[in-house]
């Protein structure tokens, strides 16, 4: 049993060789011959052990992490909870496959999901690997229970990599380019973007509204696909209303609100859900991520006679639900609620908010502050427009890079830096991270 790990990696930042190190090069130096050039590594260190925001590198780096591998390792790295769950659960078995022969985890993951996403309604739930994939069955549910085909995304969403949700995904580059051809019946529109809309929430629905019935028809929609905030596509918080407005009109035309989660769901923005906080109800949640503290584990979570639609062997997967990643869930979210993680992503929201905003009296770089708890981001303009700047972003995440600190870009044009911390980081290490992408942006300004 593991009560408290012994301090192997430290709490501080703290950078020792350039970065990236030696060792670090050498192996990066070596994948090349065996890893395809199709994926490549914001931050090419190689690492070897980590503990809460700290990731210890081959090189003895101690690097701090300002983005929990995409939103994933919310609760940090080197959870107790979490190592002892897995650790018991590898011992006993790794896997037998649901659809062969069940375990009880998998009922009690359901079953959580049934309480912590929105809505007192009778909600059963099916669980996969990734997010691509809880979001193509979520797709196919809906379908399959309207009867209809047509799906309704927005502009800038991402909903994965996979055939049908490269066709969700709204980029180009790099996610879709020459991976066509791509799935039909697919319909893109307008996205709230206060920032560069300057519209209400009522407006940009009524604007996506009537595109909607314009081109597609409301009684040919099986659902539309939202990211309440969004993740790749720039941290886009949509204007109060907005959500709401399309939850009421899918409701009154037998559409299915899907509300993708994958990546503000789980505590990140000091809410179970990001839809909590206008209080929408979805009829459908997609969550990953966060979910599983690390292991992969993906759900689709919806309205039961929804869910119930599907014939028997309808859903499935070898690996959907895998009893380590199952456990791993669970701790998770225990871990979620003994330690208060929701109140630690309002107040992390707070102080990043703070600094940020701090940051932009001293430059006109930065154009827009946004986001809800503990994901937050930035947009960077050429200064006194709203013209994208991608460059500055990049040289911001570098000059993070090189003093040990993780922070990502993200968005359309590539103009967003994004900040994703573990929820348990400390007061420290977010006031140390901070003041590196502090000097970071006056380096760049
Ligand atoms: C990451 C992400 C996905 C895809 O999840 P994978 O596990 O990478 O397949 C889908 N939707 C959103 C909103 C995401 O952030």
């Amino acid at each position: 049993m593991v009560t408290s790990l012994e301090p192997v990696v430290g709490t501080e930042r703290k950078v020792v060789t350039e970065l990236p190190g030696p060792k670090s090069r050498a192996l990066h130096e070596r994948r090349k011959a065996v890893v395809s050039a199709g994926l490549t590594n914001g931050f090419p260190i190689y690492i070897e052990r980590a503990d809460g925001a700290i990731l210890l590198d081959v090189d003895g780096n101690q690097i701090l992490d300002l983005g929990s591998g995409i939103a994933v390792t919310s609760i940090g790295h080197a959870v107790p909870e979490v190592i002892n769950a897995v650790s018991a659960q590898v011992a006993a078995f790794t896997h037998t496959c649901f659809m062969v022969t069940p375990y009880e985890s998998y009922i009690e993951v359901c079953e959580e999901l049934a309480k912590l996403t929105p809505g007192t309604h009778a909600k059963t739930s099916a669980l996969f690997n990734s997010g691509a994939e809880a979001v193509e069955n979520a797709v196919k549910v809906a379908r399959l229970a309207t009867g209809r085909q047509a799906v309704i995304v927005f502009d800038h969403a991402y909903h994965g990599r996979t055939n049908l949700t490269m066709a969700l995904t709204a980029k180009n580059m790099p996610y879709k380019d020459r991976f066509g051809p791509f799935a039909p019946e697919i319909y893109r529109v307008a996205m709230s973007y206060p920032f560069r809309d300057g519209l209400s929430g009522a407006e940009a629905a009524a604007r996506a509204i009537s595109e909607i019935e314009t081109t597609v028809g409301a009684h040919n929609v099986a659902a539309l696909l939202i990211e309440p905030i969004q993740g790749e596509g720039g941290f886009v918080v949509p204007a109060e209303g907005f959500l709401p407005a399309l939850s009421k009109w899918t409701s009154d035309n037998g559409v299915v609100f899907i509300a993708d989660e994958i990546q503000s769901g789980f505590c990140r923005t000091g809410d179970w859900f990001a839809v909590d906080h206008e209080g929408v109800i979805p009829d459908m949640v997609t969550t990953a991520k966060g979910l599983a503290g690390g292991m992969p584990l993906a759900a689709v979570t919806g309205r039961a006679e929804l869910m119930n639609a599907v014939h028997e062997g309808g859903l499935g997967g070898t690996y959907g639900g895998n009893p380590v990643a199952a456990v791993a869930a669970l701790a998770t979210i225990k871990t979620m609620r003994d330690r208060d993680l929701l109140g630690r992503a309002r107040e992390i929201g707070q102080i990043v908010t703070t600094a940020l905003r701090d940051l932009q009296r001293d430059t006109a770089m930065i154009g827009d502050i946004r986001g809800r708890g503990a994901m937050i981001a930035m947009e960077l303009v050429e200064p006194g427009t709203t013209t994208p700047n991608a460059a500055a972003a990049k040289a911001i995440v570098n000059y993070c890079n090189q003093h040990g600190v993780i922070a990502l870009a993200c968005g359309t044009s590539g103009n967003v830096i994004r900040l994703l911390p573990p929820l348990v980081i400390t007061n420290e290490q977010l006031a140390d991270g901070l003041s590196v992408l502090a000097d970071a942006v006056r380096s760049v300004h």
